[in-house]
């Protein structure tokens, strides 16, 4: 259901190095730019800092080319960086350099662009110096090591003939056991649940390399050499990854007697990584008891609405003692009303021209009729679970569609297409369309190609992203979309409770040390998730810290920011403007884009 995050794979991304020394002089310049008066012809800093951006970038690629990959950018597709201790001292003189040559730049006199990106690029610098300084996950997730991906993406991508892909392949081959000595090297006392992890996904990762490596060696043109050559670093890198899984459950077996490492980072830790990677306005402290009353005034919401509709589906049966078991009974009720499973991709794709003429009717914000949204069923390659979500084109290659990709329930039983379907009922369906597709995710990604900043898409903010799909939710429903039928609420706000209970749920287990068995009940009594569906929560919420967060939090900053120029403006308050300007800035935080917005907004608006 997740847009592609891509600043959600940094911390991993940035445990990479090289000898390169970036020279920056043109900011070194800039940074004197006071004692320049004499020179014949000030150089731009915008010009300057267009130049120090792209340094950095190509800086970035050169030092992970594995991240780079990603993002399309294959200039360096041969090379597997090994994670040793010189190449994380490499990294981190990168991260110092170019955070220093930044700040010789003066974010005042750069233009909006180029200020939100200031921000993005100190921010993310910042932050992966503290994850090298103070986080080291190095030493307790053993999930971090798994080469398994970038050699999946490349077989699988067609961005050069499968034989140079298989040369590319065998030279990436070379580094794995060493790759693998390294991690073991680095890991001290893991937490249980990190190895677990580690355990599984790179159990996994074998069958890359015995499976689809060899039937792909089989399929190509190479000679029967390089053939020979592969099939021998396939067996070699088998045994590498193997040696690991054994040693990992070795070492699960030790930490179990021994004690392991708490999987829960604490509250120092909390805020700090919270401020890296949320890059909110609020504290971590802040936002979970912002959540907390949320929850209460939802249920507060929902219980109104099911004291209405009560009579309507139960007659004469008695309300429940308790509201919230009635809230419950009604939502499992109601949520029968559902499409057939051989139309649910037909009727996304019946619907999204019905949201797009709702949201230009009620003039809400600018729609680009030259864009339109392909919805397709999920390629059988990208298929890992049903569900639905967008698809965009990477930072280089801008130019190809959008599409929204629904999973087709063809590989369901009965019984799971039809749990499936009561969950993505005829209300709910609605509001994931309104998420993912118009005005939510596909709508901001039209938006943010109108100031293109590669930073910016390198970079996009969680926060803002998931943020601005949620807000435009609450939003359409507001703005009277599907009629304020109480049905439909009712299923929004079971749908929003999920957003909010994850933060809840976050800080309280991360920070609060909160134990499973009040975690499930909370999530399946206070937001009537079923028992599958917390418990898969609880273990994501073992497994990462504060990104559960990044959905209230970005929504919560959106909807007080409106609330915020509402109340400036008053009678002068425009949505359609607000939400134009809003996604003018691209994807940057939300704290960045109400520093540059809300005093020309109010300006506009007097
Ligand atoms: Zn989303
Ligand atoms: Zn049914």
């Amino acid at each position: 259901m997740r847009i592609k995050l891509l600043v959600a794979a940094l911390a991993i991304a940035l445990s990479s190095c090289s000898d390169d020394k970036p020279k920056n002089t043109q900011a070194q310049s800039e940074g004197e730019a006071g004692t320049v008066e004499t020179m014949e012809k000030p150089v731009d800093i915008n010009v300057s800092f267009e130049n120090f951006k792209q340094k950095l970038i190509d800086d970035l690629w050169s030092l992970n080319p594995g991240y780079a990959l990603y993002v399309g950018y294959y200039k360096f597709d041969d090379q597997l960086v090994i994670p040793d201790a010189a190449y994380r001292n490499k990294q981190l003189n990168f991260l110092k350099s170019a955070l220093n040559s930044l700040l010789q730049f003066d974010e005042k006199q750069l233009n909006a662009n180029n200020a939100s990106d200031y921000f993005i690029l100190k921010n993310m610098l910042e932050g992966g110096i503290w994850e090298s300084n103070a986080l080291n996950s190095y030493q307790w997730n053993p999930a971090n090591y798994n080469v398994a991906g970038a050699f999946g993406l490349i077989l699988n991508t067609d961005y050069k003939s499968l034989d140079e892909r298989l040369r590319v392949i065998s030279k990436r081959m070379d580094n794995i056991p060493a790759y693998y000595e390294a991690a073991k090297n680095n890991i001290g006392k893991p937490t249980i649940p990190h190895t677990e992890l580690a355990i599984q996904q790179n159990k996994g990762a074998v069958s890359v390399f015995d499976t689809t490596l060899r039937s792909k060696v089989a399929q190509s043109g190479l000679s029967e050499d390089e053939k020979k050559s592969l099939e021998e670093k396939i067996v070699k890198s088998v045994e590498a990854i193997n040696g690991y899984v054994s040693w990992l459950q070795d070492t699960l077996t030790r930490i179990e007697k021994e004690g392991a490492k708490d999987f829960r980072i604490g509250k120092e830790l909390y805020e700090q990584k919270f401020k890296y990677d949320i890059y909110s306005g609020y504290s971590a402290e802040q936002l979970y008891h912002k959540a907390v009353s949320e929850k209460d005034r939802i249920h507060g919401e929902m219980i109104t609405i099911t004291q209405q509709l009560w009579p309507k589906y139960f007659e004469d049966a008695p309300f429940p003692k308790e509201p919230l078991v009635a809230v419950k009974a009604l939502i499992d009720h109601i949520a029968v009303k559902h499409v057939k499973r051989d139309e649910f991709i037909d009727q996304i794709k019946h619907q999204i021209p019905e949201l797009e003429k709702f949201v230009i009717e009620h003039n809400l914000l600018e729609m680009d009729p030259e864009k339109p949204l392909v919805v397709r069923e999920t390629p059988e390659y990208q298929r890992g679970f049903a569900g639905a979500s967008i698809n965009a084109p990477g930072p280089y290659d801008a130019k190809a569609n959008t599409y929204y990709n629904v999973t087709p329930l063809d590989h369901y039983t009965d019984e799971q297409a039809e749990s499936y379907l009561r969950e993505y009922n005829h209300w709910i369906l609605q509001i994931l369309n309104i998420h993912e597709a118009v005005p939510g995710h596909y709508t901001q990604l039209v938006h943010s190609n109108k100031s293109p900043s590669l930073i910016k898409s390198i970079f996009s903010n969680g926060a803002m992203v998931e943020g601005w799909a949620v807000y435009t939710e609450r939003m359409m429903l507001e703005e009277g979309y599907g009629d304020n039928e109480p049905e439909l609420w009712l299923m929004y706000y079971k749908w929003n409770l999920r957003v909010v209970m994850n933060s809840i749920l976050d800080y309280s287990i991360q920070v609060l040390g909160m134990e499973k068995q009040e975690a499930m009940e909370l999530m399946m009594e206070q937001a009537f998730q079923e028992r599958a569906e917390a418990e898969g929560k609880w273990r994501r919420a073992t497994l990462s810290q504060v990104q559960l967060t990044s959905y209230f939090t970005g929504y919560s900053e959106i909807y007080d920011f409106r609330e915020e120029l509402k109340k400036a403006t008053g009678e002068q308050f425009d949505l359609a403007d607000f939400h134009n300007q809003f996604l003018s800035y691209g994807s940057a935080p939300v704290p960045i884009i109400k520093q540059l917005m809300k005093d020309d907004y109010i300006k506009k608006h007097q």
